[in-house]
């Protein structure tokens, strides 16, 4: 079995798309929103036909852990209610994409993260997310979309939403959206920082002393972690923190959204590979084809397919490692006899 732990729906009915227009329209002119539109089945079943559903097939994966798209979570776009609300009309979608299409999708939430807020409408709506069968969350560590002003991951303000995240036994990937600052590039610059970024913040703390238990998943490779593993080891000796394998690596994995050869293997050289999850982000960041390969760039399938590594290692790269951090997934998938 394989399972892509990382996908957005990024092609949308059009009507979604357009209902954000007006509901960011709306907050501008100070009026209410205006009424969500009726979507029906068959255009949600259109827009996952034609892109994710046609690609994990071609591809040859099993099951993609799916949420909605990133760039445009946008928290910090109008107030805490327009957040919130936005966040719930993406995760609706999100489920009915599940319903329609349950052995190849399941659901991981976005959060209204409102900057300035506290966690209050994120828990409210982790839960009510998990309580329609979502395996997981995205978290998004910079609201504010580019200028870095949250506390780092290990403030006590993030704790009221990990004590239910533990409650949950979900984990949750850390996932920024789309960049406000002219500077960083979203995906080429914003999300690479921000991985890197999230990891050094839970290096200078001790925050799985307190959550034992507690998982995230730092996609696209885990930034430009791996590359630099020397260095965060030696700052964490520095810093005179345990060594990275108990301080971190029980608790923080790595997708392989990372789109070539070399760098998957340096991946799988330097990262254990139980702290290795498959993923691809697609449709996402990286759209067209490698001119050197002659296969699209986030085909991540393929690098993990020539990994020189056991059948073992890539089984559990391929799905029995994403079945460990999202234990509610394993649990419907034993449901189903899998
Ligand atoms: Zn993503």
């Amino acid at each position: 079995m394989i399972i892509d732990c990382h996908g957005h729906y990024t092609v949308l009915p059009k009507a979604h798309d357009a209902w954000r227009e007006a509901q960011k329209a709306a907050f501008k002119a100070g009026e209410p929103p205006p009424p969500y539109p009726t979507i029906s089945d068959d255009e949600i079943r259109e827009t996952i036909e034609a892109n994710q559903l046609r690609l994990i097939k071609e591809r040859g994966a099993d099951m993609t852990i799916f949420s909605p798209r990133a760039s445009a979570m946008a928290p910090h776009v109008g107030d805490a209610a327009v957040a919130r609300e936005w966040a719930m009309h993406c995760n609706d979608l999100i489920a009915r994409v599940v319903a329609l299409f349950p052995e190849t999708f399941v659901g991981v939430c976005m959060l209204p993260q409102s900057p300035g807020s506290d966690l209050t409408a994120s828990i409210d709506e982790l839960r009510r997310c998990v309580g329609m069968g979502f395996i997981g969350c995205n978290l998004n560590p910079d609201p504010g979309g580019g200028h870095f002003k949250s506390p780092p991951l290990t403030d006590r303000y993030w704790y009221p939403f990990y004590e239910v995240m533990t409650e949950l036994d979900v984990p949750a990937m850390i996932h920024v959206s789309g960049s406000c600052n002219p500077a960083m590039h979203a995906t080429g610059a914003y999300y690479i920082a921000a991985d890197t970024i999230a990891f050094m913040q839970l290096l200078e703390g001790n925050l799985f002393a307190d959550f034992p238990t507690l998982r995230f998943i730092i996609p696209h490779g885990g930034g430009a972690v791996p590359y630099h593993w020397g260095r965060y080891r030696g700052l964490a000796d520095m810093l005179k923190k345990p060594a990275l394998d108990g301080h971190l690596m029980n608790n923080v994995f790595f997708d392989t959204c990372v789109y070539h050869q070399p760098g998957i293997n340096l991946l799988a050289d330097v990262i254990e590979t139980k702290n290795i999850l498959f993923g691809s982000e697609m449709v996402g960041a990286v759209r067209g084809i490698d001119p050197q390969t002659g296969f699209h760039f986030d085909d991540t399938k393929r690098y993990v397919d020539a990994l020189e590594i056991s059948d073992a290692a890539r089984a559990a790269i391929f799905a029995g490692n994403a079945r460990k951090v999202f234990p509610r997934l394993d649990a419907q998938l034993k449901a189903r006899g899998l």
